[in-house]
């Protein structure tokens, strides 16, 4: 799965320069997380690096519209 930026989230840009993936930008109100990139940090962290630095509790959460049962989320760095 990937990680999803929801709208509790106050642009303090934080996470941005955290994620190993660069999966996080600015985005027009909120940052966001590119599902495409973001591998949840494994391999990384042992925990998702993002939710890990920013201050909003709950403002990061699992995409639930993104379940990744069929591939490796390490496979994304190729
Ligand atoms: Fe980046 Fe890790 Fe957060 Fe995904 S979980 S956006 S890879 S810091
Ligand atoms: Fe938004 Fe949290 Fe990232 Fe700050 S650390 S920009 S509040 S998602």
């Amino acid at each position: 799965m990937a990680m999803k930026i929801v709208a509790e989230c106050i642009s303090c840009g934080a996470c941005e320069p955290e994620c190993p993936n660069q999966a996080i930008t600015a985005g027009d109100s909120i940052y966001v997380i590119d599902p495409e990139k973001c591998t949840e940090c494994v391999g990384a962290y042992d925990n998702p690096r993002c939710t890990e630095v920013c201050p909003v509790d709950g403002c990061i959460v699992v995409d639930p519209d993104r379940p990744e049962s069929q591939d490796e989320p390490q496979a994304k760095d190729a």
